[in-house]
């Protein structure tokens, strides 16, 4: 699925594919919302008949409306074009080791319900709550629009063919079919999208984000939580891999040994730099199992817990957290050696500490990268609240709406 550049595509002429047209008119609508069909024809350097005929298709399909209208200097003033996304709705659902949240939320990603319960470790039980509680919140909320589809976010690969869930390790779940059990579970004609949390978050900063993912054409977004792992995308793409597979780099081994990974090997970066191991450091608690990691949460202490320590001056607590920034630093040079992206996006809830870890991180970086360049690759921590997780999974219902078409 590839995003349009609005600021550098072909110039549509009378031999562009009409799909190719049509996805050009809505994404410029989409970019600079509220516009006139002049200056569509202008920003597509086409004249303006060519135009008409594709405005008046997406007005016909609901995918855009007319709204108020612009400023002349003379004759007729021209009527605007918004892209509809007020009334169309998508539930996006971020599946976690802690908890599961689930959002309803129209196509801007304005939230509209926010529900959050602790992830049941069976998946069966998963799938019936989660299917409870789709269904009442559009019963709840039906006046504010139609729900064209649920996005689910897990932490796990995931195959694009068959939607299978193919290992997530952080919750022990292998070849789980969560998107056809909660689709037969919900009994409602809406499709479910199923994507990796951090290929969510990706395509979050992709197609959510007002500055149109800061221009960036290829970036990776770290997700540091329960789990970490990166969603790389390359000149407007996600890399996904030959099956898959690819961004992987949780896994990246940073010790032979070390820290038990939940996926069961050792010494992974996610092993050093989770928010369980950042737990785990302070506490003093060896992860060497799965059973050690059900221990931690049973522990209740959060990373959040270890921030607020480390603020009010717990030096334990602080290096916890500055040995996490060092580590995190460590497998960002393993990123940056791999595929020299323009920025790393960091989310997760030790951003809020992103003041005390952040020197560790660069220091971690410089230490492990080969030139000046790669050292200074700007890593840019979210604000905590962005909800990014969510927005990943709003993002897997709203993309396909606007995408470029897969053209033979
Ligand atoms: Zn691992």
């Amino acid at each position: 699925m590839r995003k349009i550049d609005t600021r550098n595509f072909q110039r549509a002429t009378r031999t562009t594919p009409k799909e190719i047209n049509r996805q050009i008119v809505l994404n410029l609508v989409r970019e600079h919302q509220p516009i006139s069909r002049a200056e569509l024809a202008r920003r597509m350097g086409v004249a303006r008949g060519m135009v008409t005929p594709l405005v008046n298709e997406l007005l016909a399909d609901g995918l855009i409306y007319e709204g108020t209208t612009g400023y002349s200097p003379r004759g007729r003033k021209p009527t605007l074009l918004h892209v509809r996304s007020h009334d169309r709705l998508a539930v996006a659902v971020d599946v976690r080791f802690s908890q599961t949240q689930l959002m309803l939320c129209d196509f801007t990603g304005r939230m509209i319900a926010l529900e959050q319960f602790p992830t049941p470790l069976e998946p069966a039980e998963l799938v019936a709550e989660l299917a409870r509680r789709v269904r009442s919140l559009l019963t709840v909320h039906a006046d504010q629009g139609c729900c064209e589809g649920i996005g689910v976010a897990v932490p796990g690969m995931v195959d694009r063919r068959t939607g299978k869930l193919v290992n997530a390790p952080t919750l022990g779940w292998r070849n789980l079919d969560l998107r056809g059990a909660l689709a037969r579970e919900l009994e409602l004609d809406i499709p479910v999208h199923i994507e990796r949390d951090a290929v969510a978050c990706a395509l979050a900063q992709m197609w959510l984000d007002p500055r149109d993912g800061g221009g960036l054409d290829s970036f990776v977004y770290l997700t540091v939580s329960d789990g970490v792992g990166a969603g790389v995308v390359v000149n407007r793409v996600v890399v996904r891999g030959h099956g898959d597979a690819a961004g992987e780099f949780g896994h990246i081994p940073l010790a032979l040994d070390g820290p038990f990974c939940p996926c069961g090997s050792r010494g992974c970066l996610e092993a050093f730099t989770s928010n369980p191991a950042t737990v785990a450091r302070y506490l003093g608690r060896e992860l060497d199992s799965r059973r050690s990691y059900a221990e931690l949460r049973e522990s209740g202490v959060t990373v959040g817990d270890v921030i607020a320590r480390a603020r009010t001056g717990d030096a334990l607590a602080l290096a916890a957290l500055e040995a996490t920034g060092r580590y995190l630093g460590v497998g960002m040079a393993v990123i940056i050696n791999a595929l020299n992206p323009a920025r790393i996006i960091v989310g997760g809830e030790v951003t809020a500490a992103w003041d005390l870890i952040g020197p560790g991180v660069r220091a971690g970086m410089t230490e492990r990268t080969l030139t000046e360049a790669s050292a200074a690759t700007p890593v840019t921590p979210e604000a905590t609240d962005a909800q990014t997780r969510l927005r990943g999974a709003i993002a897997l219902v709203v993309a396909p709406v606007f995408a470029a078409p897969a053209i033979g």
